[in-house]
C-alpha cells in the first residue's frame, strides 16, 4: 500500500515547542517497521513554527509574519536533524520537500515534485513534506497540513490517509464540553450535518481543526483515496488501522 501519515504539532511537540522525544521516538520506529513490510511511506509533518518557538525560547507562537517565518525556518532544522537521526537509526533514507500553494496550482510545479517523490519512492526513500512556512505568505499559502496532505495522496494516488492528531476522531459533539459525544467511526458521504460537527477548533499549538480535515476528507473521497484521522497519542494504532481495525473515523466512499 501507498500511505501518507500527516503528524499534527501538538502530536510532535509538548507545549513548551520542544519535542516530545518518547512520541517521536515511538512513531518512527512504527513507521519504519512499516516501511520494512513492504508499504511505500510518505510523512507530512508540521511542527516547523512550534519547534522553533521553543528553540527560540520564544514565550508564545507568533502572531506576525516575519517572526512566523522565522520559527519555521529555525524549526524545520530541528525537526530534519531528528527524523533524519531517529529513521536513520531504523537504516532509512528521508528526504525533505516544502512546497508552497503555488507548487500545488501550477501545473508545471505540481508535475515536477509529484515526479521527485515517485522517484524518491522508487529510491526507497522516506518523502517528508511541510508547506515551505518561510516564504508562504497569504496569496501563495496552502495553510495548512491536512490539506497538503490530502493534495500529496491525490498527486501520487495513495491508497490510504492517515492524520494523526491529538483527537480519537471526529466526534457528534466537543468531547472537552459534552461527556456524552460519540466517536463517529465511518462516514461515508460529506454533507452539511457532518460539517456542523467539526466546529471544534485546533488547539494552540497546531494549524488545523476538525474542518480542515473534513476538507481533506472531501479530497481524498473524491480521488478514492481512503483517510482516517486518529489519535497519534499512540503510535500503535498505525499498526491497528493497517490490519484493518476500527480506529479513529474513517473516511471512504461507498462502493
Ligand atoms: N506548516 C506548519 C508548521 O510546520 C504547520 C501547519 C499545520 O499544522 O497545519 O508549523
Amino acid at each position: 500500500m501507498r500511505i501518507v501519515v500527516k503528524i499534527g504539532t501538538s502530536t510532535l511537540a509538548h507545549p513548551s515547542g520542544h519535542l516530545n522525544i518518547r512520541r517521536v521516538e515511538e512513531l518512527c520506529k512504527v513507521m519504519s517497521d512499516i516501511k520494512n513490510a513492504g508499504h511505500e511511506l510518505i510523512l507530512v509533518s508540521s511542527g516547523a513554527i512550534g519547534m522553533g518557538v521553543g528553540k527560540l525560547g520564544l514565550r508564545q507562537k507568533p502572531a506576525d509574519i516575519p517572526t512566523k517565518q522565522a520559527a519555521a525556518a529555525v524549526g524545520q532544522c530541528e525537526l530534519m536533524y531528528f527524523y533524519d537521526k531517529i529513521f536513520g537509526e531504523y537504516r532509512h533514507t528521508v528526504a525533505q520537500l516544502l512546497i508552497t500553494g503555488d507548487d500545488t496550482r501550477s501545473e508545471k510545479r505540481h508535475t515536477n515534485f509529484t515526479n521527485t517523490l515517485n522517484r524518491l519512492l522508487e529510491l526507497g526513500a522516506l518523502p517528508i513534506l511541510n508547506e515551505n512556512d518561510t516564504v508562504a505568505t497569504e496569496e501563495i499559502v496552502i495553510g495548512d497540513n491536512d490539506t497538503l496532505a490530502a493534495i500529496v495522496a491525490q498527486s501520487i494516488h495513495a491508497d490510504l490517509l492517515i492524520l494523526l492528531s491529538d483527537i480519537d476522531g471526529l466526534y457528534t459533539a466537543d468531547p472537552h464540553t459534552h461527556p456524552d459525544a460519540r466517536l463517529v467511526t465511518r462516514v461515508t458521504r460529506l454533507d452539511q450535518e457532518l460539517y456542523a460537527l467539526a466546529g471544534v477548533s485546533a488547539g494552540h499549538q497546531g494549524t488545523g481543526g476538525m474542518r480542515t480535515k473534513l476538507r481533506a476528507a472531501e479530497i481524498c473521497m473524491d480521488c478514492g483515496c481512503a483517510m482516517v484521522i486518529a489519535n497519534g497519542n499512540n503510535p500503535a494504532n498505525l499498526y491497528r488501522i493497517l490490519d484493518g481495525e476500527s480506529v479513529g473515523t474513517i473516511f471512504t466512499r461507498e462502493d
